[in-house]
C-alpha cells in the first residue's frame, strides 16, 4: 500500500491538449515560480490555514476546525470570494488524494484514456507522489498501457528528474524567455536549470514538447529565434515546439495592461523558427486578440 498523497487543485478527466491522445490531467497545488502573467495565481501557494477567508464565504462553505480550514464542496458555489480574499496566492478549495484514490479515478475513466498528465502549479514540487503514482501505473496490468507525462516549468534539477525518468514517458517544458535576466523578471527565477532540464530530457528521449509563450514586449523569444533554434536543433530538429499566445484576460496586476499576442505575432515567430531549422511547430488554434 502506498502512503503518499497529493494536494490537488483540480482534476480534468479528459483533455486533448496536455500530451498525446485523451488524458486525465491532475493539477497539483503549489508553484516555485511567481510569473507576472500567471492566469491562476491561487495555485501558487499551499494554504497557510490563517482562517482569513472563512468568514467571507457567502455560502457558509468554509469552517475553521482544529486550526484547519475545512472546505465543503457540496455547498460551494464557486464564487471565488475566498480566492480574492487570500493574501497568500492560495485557495481553501483543494483536495487531498492518495495514490489509491487516483488509481480508482483512472479506472473509472479507463476505456477513454490514452494517458495521465501531472500538471500544476508546478507538478514536480510533489515529486515523491509523481514517482509513486507513475510506478503504480506501470506495475498494474490493467493500467500499464497508459502513458505518464509531466507538464513542468523545468526548474527541477537533474537529480530530481533522475528519480522519475524511468517511470515517466514524456515531459512538456515551458521556456518562457531566452535571456536569464528577462526570465527572472518574468518568473522570479532564472532559466539555466530550465535549459539544463530540456537538455537532459532530450538526451534521455523524454522531451515530448517545448512550449514558448509569446508576450509582446515582455518575452525575448522573438528576438532570439536563431539561438533558440540552434539550442534545440543540437538535440533534435524535430523536437515538438508549441507556441502559445499570451492573452491578458484573467491575469492580475501589471500583466493586465500588457498587449495580447496576435495571430501575426505568432506566425512571424513560427516562420523564423522554421527558417532556422526547427521542423515540428504547433500553433494555437484560437487567438483571443
Ligand atoms: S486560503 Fe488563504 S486566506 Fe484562506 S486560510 Fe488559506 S491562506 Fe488563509
Ligand atoms: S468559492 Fe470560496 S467563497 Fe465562494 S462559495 Fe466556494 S468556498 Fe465559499
Amino acid at each position: 500500500m502506498n502512503k503518499s498523497w497529493a494536494i490537488v487543485n483540480k482534476i480534468l478527466p479528459f483533455s486533448c491538449v496536455d500530451g498525446p491522445g485523451n488524458r486525465l490531467v491532475i493539477f497539483l497545488q503549489g508553484c516555485n515560480f511567481k510569473c507576472l502573467n500567471c492566469h491562476n495565481p491561487y495555485t501558487i501557494s499551499r494554504c497557510k490555514e490563517c482562517g482569513e477567508c472563512v468568514a467571507t464565504c457567502p455560502h457558509q462553505s468554509l469552517s475553521f476546525i482544529n486550526n484547519k480550514v475545512i472546505w465543503q464542496s457540496s455547498t460551494c458555489q464557486q464564487c471565488d470570494t475566498c480566492i480574492n480574499t487570500c493574501n497568500y496566492q492560495s485557495t481553501p478549495m483543494t483536495y487531498r488524494y492518495s495514490i489509491e484514490d487516483i488509481l480508482k479515478l483512472i479506472r473509472k475513466y479507463l476505456p477513454f484514456l490514452n494517458g495521465i498528465t501531472l500538471s500544476g502549479g508546478e507538478a514536480t514540487l510533489q515529486l515523491a507522489f509523481i514517482e509513486q503514482l507513475f510506478s503504480a501505473i506501470k506495475q498494474a496490468q490493467d493500467l500499464k498501457h497508459l502513458s505518464c507525462f509531466v507538464d513542468s516549468n523545468g526548474y527541477l534539477p537533474q537529480l530530481g528528474w533522475q528519480k522519475i525518468v524511468n517511470v515517466m514517458d514524456g515531459a512538456m517544458i515551458d521556456l518562457k524567455a531566452w535571456d536569464n535576466q528577462v526570465y527572472e523578471a518574468l518568473t522570479s527565477k532564472g532559466n539555466l536549470r530550465v535549459k539544463k532540464s530540456i537538455e537532459y530530457l532530450a538526451k534521455m528521449n523524454k522531451l515530448y514538447e517545448v512550449r514558448f509563450l509569446i508576450i509582446p514586449k515582455h518575452t525575448d523569444l522573438q528576438q532570439n529565434a536563431e539561438q533558440l533554434a540552434n539550442f534545440l536543433k543540437q538535440f533534435d530538429a524535430n523536437i515538438k515546439i508549441r507556441i502559445n499566445a499570451f492573452h491578458n484576460h484573467g491575469v492580475r496586476g501589471e500583466a493586465k495592461t500588457w498587449q495580447s499576442a496576435s495571430k501575426q505575432h505568432i506566425e512571424n515567430f513560427a516562420m523564423e523558427l522554421k527558417q532556422f531549422g526547427l521542423k515540428n511547430i504547433v500553433l494555437p488554434t484560437v487567438y483571443l486578440s
